[in-house]
């Protein structure tokens, strides 16, 4: 199959989803680590498809989400600094923080402007060479070899005025933290493509050997994400729990080397603060010294306030999977996206967004 559309062929999605009933004879819970999987679920109703034994719960693999209201107020406060330029993906401007959010703080007259790309931040550092230009740097694996780029391109180009906040995460390791916390039972996990694009299958490899829970990557399209959950429920009613790429026209065992090199180049491994996790070791990205004078966290250190969690907000429990929107008591009634209380529902990749705008499932009739 070369072409997308044949991976939204509905007659060949019904026959999976009639294949994955056939073999699926108890229950399981699978997790859809990445947001992109949990819009594409609901907005293709793959969870009416799906037969009844199959339960699936969202991760935390929206990068917006996942950014801890510490992280927020820190890059709230780094734009109130003088002769500052904050530059972010639009979806961080709405989040709300502690005190304030990027978006109130612009309207009052600071400088947040929205990029694409973080080279769209380097350009703006080299177009004002008066100001200093912040990129806030948020998201897994996918996006941290760009903004590894953009660090070495600075340096290569001795652009002074350019730093990153580097809020990057990693995916295994809070994977690993979830399952060791036990606090949701899973059977298996949908593993996110575009972060396998980079890091490859092998770094999931203790799942299945330690846990014993079932790993299959998957793409986005719907044809991909049935074909993983069949490969999931195969996997588990044999009790064969192992690594599989159910994404083989993105996905090579080993990744892709340049993007990690670049990762290497530049960041260290450390802690990093997940919203309604907490700091895991060993699931952040840090700046190397080689790099430091880039890095916003050295360059400018800011006094906070100790960070306020949105009340009545229940996003850290759909970040962990232990909850889905729909036990949110502000869904819908308060919290929508034109007034959006929490990151899950700001975020283009949030799971509240994503119920909202696609109906939740249980709202659904079932296959
Ligand atoms: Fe937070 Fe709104 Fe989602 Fe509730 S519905 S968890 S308030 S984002």
């Amino acid at each position: 199959m070369k072409f997308l559309e044949e991976f939204q062929d509905a007659r060949l999605a019904r026959g999976l989803a009639r294949r994955i009933a056939q073999h699926s004879t108890k229950p399981v819970r699978l997790m859809e680590f990445c947001g992109g999987h949990t819009h594409a679920i609901l907005r293709y109703g793959i969870r009416q498809l799906v037969p009844k034994t199959v339960e699936m719960r969202s991760g935390p693999g929206c990068p917006v989400c996942v950014t801890a209201t510490a992280d927020l107020d820190k890059a709230i406060a780094l734009a109130q600094l003088p002769d500052m330029v904050i530059t972010t993906f639009g979806d961080m401007v709405r989040v709300p923080g502690s005190y304030s959010s990027l978006q109130r703080i612009k309207a009052d007259g600071a400088d947040v402007r929205i990029v694409y790309s973080t080279m769209d931040a380097l350009e703006i550092a080299k177009a004002n060479p008066t100001k200093k230009v912040v990129f806030i740097g948020i998201g897994f694996e996918t996006t941290a070899p760009t903004i590894a780029a953009s660090i070495l391109k600075a340096c290569l180009e001795k652009i002074e005025n350019f730093y990153v906040l580097s809020l990057n995460k990693l995916t295994p390791p809070v994977m690993k933290a979830l399952l060791d916390s036990g606090e949701v039972k899973l059977d298996g996990i949908v593993c996110p493509g575009h972060v396998s694009v980079i890091i490859g299958s092998h770094p999931y490899e203790f799942i299945p050997r330690d846990y014993g829970v079932a790993c299959v990557i998957s793409g986005f399209e719907p044809l991909d994400i049935l074909l993983c959950i069949d490969k999931l429920v195969e996997q588990i009613e044999k009790r064969e729990p192992r690594v599989e790429i159910a994404y083989p026209r993105g996905v090579k065992p080993e990744g892709n080397k340049r993007a990690k090199q670049l990762m290497e180049e530049v960041f260290e491994i450390g802690a990093a603060n997940w919203r309604g996790i907490g700091i895991v070791p060993g699931s952040g990205l840090i700046i190397r010294k080689q790099y430091e004078q880039f890095d916003a966290d050295k360059a400018f250190p800011v006094k906070l306030e100790p960070a306020k969690e949105p009340k009545g907000c229940r996003c850290g429990d759909i970040i962990r999977g232990a909850a889905t929107p729909l036990e949110c008591q502000l869904f819908r009634k308060v919290c929508t996206p034109d007034s959006p209380v929490g990151p899950c529902m700001v975020s283009s990749e949030g799971a509240c967004a994503a119920y909202y705008l696609y109906g939740a499932p249980e709202d659904l009739p079932g296959p």
